[in-house]
């Protein structure tokens, strides 16, 4: 089965990559060729680490590669059996490209968002046949990440979840299904976490890496909430945040933070850009 990705970003290049390393012809588009190029020489890197680290021979190496073609049209996709999109987190723009996606591919490919905050339902209404949309929502780097999370929508056939669960499943990935409700679980769960740390930081009871010290030394936690945010890009987090309480008609509890959205606003965006609420440069 041939997988298409849509969005060539860190999401989409890590799908591309755990999709090629189960055997499949991958086919990853962007709108961007310069992000087209820079996943490319990124996968490149990785494969080269991993070889070099004796953890993959290079004629492995060299296959995974071979198998992931990266093109600048939709029209370019062969015969998918399922797409999985990875664009920015914009409602309107993801209904854009669903809605022209569906043109494009058979009637039998399952066509899935890696949404981490919209809703499943409204993606899924513009298309003519919204019972082959779900969300497939993997975690960052999506090589490394075990957890992915299967979304129905109210309208998604039984018969595609299963599908998909399978599928992602037989990738090596563990698979748990969530209802279509706003941050789904994991992102839903973590709201707090990012939220309460920023309202720390603004308060001044720490600084950010007292507070990811804390987080890391005491709590145990692998990452503390700066570092992860400037990992996952505070642009998205805050996005994210952002669609979150409203989707939740304006709960509190998730209301973002302004150091975050300034922070995203200056282009302060994290490891991705160099600085974020560390300086990488
Ligand atoms: P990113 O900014 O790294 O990459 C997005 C890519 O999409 C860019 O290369 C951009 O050129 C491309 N793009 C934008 N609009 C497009 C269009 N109309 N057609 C084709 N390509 C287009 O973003 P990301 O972090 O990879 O996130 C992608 C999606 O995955 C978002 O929906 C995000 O919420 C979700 N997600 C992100 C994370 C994370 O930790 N970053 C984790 C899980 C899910």
């Amino acid at each position: 089965m041939n997988v298409c990705v849509i969005g060539s970003g860190a999401m989409g290049s890590g799908i591309a990559q755990v999709a090629a390393t189960a055997g499949h012809t991958v086919f990853l588009y962007d709108n961007n060729p310069a992000a087209l190029q820079r996943s490319k020489d990124k996968l490149a890197k990785i494969m080269n680490r991993l070889v070099e680290k004796g953890r993959m021979d290079e004629a492995t190496a060299q296959a995974i590669q071979g198998r992931i073609q990266y093109v600048d049209s939709l029209y370019d996709f062969k015969a998918p059996g399922m797409v999985i999109e990875a664009i920015v987190e914009n409602l309107e723009v993801k209904r854009n490209v669903f809605e022209q996606l569906e043109l494009i591919v058979p009637e039998d490919c399952i066509i899935a968002t890696n949404t981490s905050s919209l809703s499943i339902a409204a993606i899924a209404a513009v298309c003519k046949d919204p019972s082959r949309v779900l969300g497939i929502h993997f975690f960052n780097p999506a090589p490394l990440m075990k957890l992915v999370e299967i979304i129905p929508a109210i309208q998604t056939d039984s018969a595609v979840l299963e599908q998909a669960c399978e599928q992602i499943k037989s990738w090596g990935k563990i698979t748990v299904v969530a209802k279509d409700t706003p941050g789904f679980i994991v992102n839903r769960v973590a709201r707090p976490f990012y939220g309460e740390a920023l309202r720390i930081l603004e308060e001044g009871l720490a600084d950010a890496a007292t507070i990811d010290w804390a987080m890391t030394e005491i709590g145990k936690f692998k990452m503390g909430p700066f570092t992860l945010m400037d990992y996952i890009g505070n642009d998205v987090n805050y996005t994210v945040t952002e669609t979150v309480f409203r989707s939740f008609f304006y709960d509190p509890r998730y209301k973002p933070s302004f150091t975050q959205k300034r922070l995203s606003e200056a282009g302060y965006l994290g490891r991705k850009s160099g600085r974020g609420y560390y300086d990488y440069r």
